[in-house]
């Protein structure tokens, strides 16, 4: 078994489960006997498709997809489902709503406004995305063509706990950082997106379940690549796939389903949640402006009290074998913990923070 000396806390690409990492190295020379590496086999090759059908199996088994889903395999990152999604989706609405919890939701937002009107159905900007915010009496719009949420917006560190209700208009999620940290109801949801790079595995697969209705006739001037009918009639293999990322993503539902599966993925994140939410609250340099029921259980943003010493946090971390806790410069730090870290890399982060804050008592 490998020994780990560094845990990362990016908020993606993330840290890969060890016994992932040791699969790959075990395997990438000769895969399935093939006496190729998964990186040479065609997309076309009988292999490379059972795999394909194995993960996305596995991740329908994890999430209880229902029947009348379809599971989509492509590329282009959540960035290209903030515009896939209203090109697809519009049809002949003229707007879409949107809930406006943080970062990610304006750039989802700008996308839209390409294609659109958006209207905000509810934002927390003006409390400085400290809240899931709730909709105002008759703000959603019964006649927009969906409601698009951020499930987990990553950089504000805010969290909707289940799934806001858009009443009979469909209800799309980007659940890029929280897609397989806990149990979800999937069939609330008309369209469900995440890039692969922070719960699933690594940067180039983007995962989009869709309700077979939304398969709808995609605006007239959208490249056949960004209609969703064309990868849905060809199996995910309209042009050449990201094979490696699909590959490690099915290595990673594997790993979850042999550590217990989104009920086990859940109580780690609560307890990692708890552990580092409690050390921020108790003490007095590190805070968290994020209401305590909206929380994020995945991204911990926070600041200094003291914003000179943000520097010298940084290196001490680094110094313990803790990196990436750094934010962009705007937004201070963040610690994101996804599902591949382990417990103990939670535990070093705490003590760390506990010790930093001792020595600059
Ligand atoms: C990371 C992230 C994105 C961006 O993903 P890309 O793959 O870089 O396009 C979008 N939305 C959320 C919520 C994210 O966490």
């Amino acid at each position: 078994m490998m020994e780990r000396r560094v845990f990362s806390f990016s908020p993606g690409p993330a840290m890969l489960p060890d016994a992932v990492l040791e699969q790959i190295r075990d395997e990438l020379a000769d895969w399935r006997g093939t006496g190729l590496s998964v990186l040479e086999v065609s997309h076309r090759s009988d292999p490379f498709r059972e795999m394909l059908e194995q993960t996305e199996a596995g991740l329908r088994r994890l999430l209880d997809v229902p029947a009348g889903y379809r599971v989509l395999f492509l590329q282009g990152g959540a960035h290209l489902q903030f515009a896939m999604v209203p090109l697809n989706l519009l049809g002949d609405r003229a707007s879409a709503d949107y809930f406006c919890t943080g970062y990610w939701s304006q750039r989802a937002m700008e996308d839209a406004r390409q294609y659109c009107r958006v209207n905000v159905a509810a934002s927390a900007e003006s409390t400085g995305f400290d809240r899931v915010p709730a909709p105002a009496h008759g703000s959603l719009d019964p006649d927009a063509a969906y409601v698009h949420y951020t499930a987990n917006d990553t950089a504000s560190g805010v969290e909707f706990t289940s799934e806001p209700d858009a009443g009979s208009v469909p209800l799309v999620a980007d659940m890029s950082s929280n897609l397989l940290t806990r149990r979800i109801d999937v069939s609330r949801h008309a369209l469900i997106y995440a890039c692969a790079q922070k719960n699933i595995g690594i940067a180039g697969l983007t995962l989009v379940i869709l309700r077979e209705d939304m398969l709808r006739a995609a605006k007239p001037f959208t490249p056949r690549m960004l209609d969703y009918r064309v990868h849905a009639e060809s199996g995910s293999l309209f042009n050449t796939p990201c094979t490696f990322a699909i590959y490690v993503a099915g290595l990673v539902l594997a790993w979850i389903e042999r550590e217990g599966g989104l009920e086990a993925m859940e109580r780690r994140h609560a307890e990692a949640a708890a552990r580092v939410y409690d050390l921020i609250d108790r003490s007095a340099l590190y805070e968290n402006r994020v209401r305590a029921a909206d929380r994020s259980r995945i991204n911990v943003p926070f600041r200094l009290r003291r914003p000179e010493l943000e520097r010298e946090f940084h290196a001490f971390a680094q110094a313990a074998g803790l990196s990436h806790l750094r934010g962009n410069l705007a937004l201070g730090l963040r610690a994101s913990m996804y599902n591949a870290m382990p417990m103990r890399g939670v535990e070093r982060l705490v003590e760390m923070m506990a010790e930093f804050e001792r020595v600059h008592a």
